[in-house]
């Protein structure tokens, strides 16, 4: 039987524009699943996930929230932010406003949760562009560097094939463990 104990609980908070994937991602993340059409009344709005760091023999339980469909009013409290160690920041690479949106999104998570906390911006959606280059809105050098001046981790993934989605909180939690 696995083991169910844990060295650290860490809370992550997933957020983005509307559409952009973001319970996909967690639904990818606690069950190796995509749904290509979820229903968005019912978002998925907490999962939580063991992650095994071997070469630092720690084991993270990731407490990851959705917003389950609150971005689209703007309406995410200060208690949906409070207590985060970690942020995957969300983008749609064949949407350009969800990109040139994630920079507002980036200044309410460090207004409301810690300011230092440490946050991943995510261009999911990449198994679009894998597929079709013309689809790409956003290259991966333009995130890259946006991701660099804001001091953030940078990953392109997709919910759709898994692609980079658990090392996205991989690389949190190793960041993560560096502060404690
Ligand atoms: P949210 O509003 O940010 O939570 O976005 P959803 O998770 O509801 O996803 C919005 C739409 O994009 C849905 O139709 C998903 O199936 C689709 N989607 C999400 N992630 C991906 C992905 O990585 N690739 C592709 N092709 N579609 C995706």
């Amino acid at each position: 039987m696995a083991s169910l104990s844990w060295d650290y609980v860490l809370k992550f908070v997933i957020i983005g524009d509307a559409s952009t994937g973001k319970s996909s991602i967690l639904v990818r993340l606690t069950d190796q699943r995509f749904l290509q059409n979820p229903d968005p009344t019912v978002g998925v709005e907490f999962g939580s996930k063991l992650i095994h760091i071997p070469d630092q023999n720690k084991t993270i339980k990731v407490q990851c929230w959705d917003t389950a469909g609150t971005e689209a009013f703007r309406s995410i409290t200060r208690s949906y932010y409070r207590g985060a160690a970690g942020a995957l920041l969300v983008f749609d690479v064949t949407s350009r406003p969800s990109f040139t949106n994630a920079r507002s999104w980036l200044a309410d998570v460090r207004e409301h949760a810690d300011p230092n906390l440490t946050c991943v911006l995510l261009a999911n959606k990449i198994d679009l562009c894998e597929k079709d280059e013309s689809r790409r809105q956003v290259t991966r050098e333009e995130a890259e560097l946006w991701a660099k001046e804001a001091g953030l981790l940078f990953l392109e993934a997709s919910a759709k094939t898994g692609k980079n989605v658990e090392e996205a909180f991989d690389q949190a939690a190793r960041d993560i463990l560096q502060k404690i």
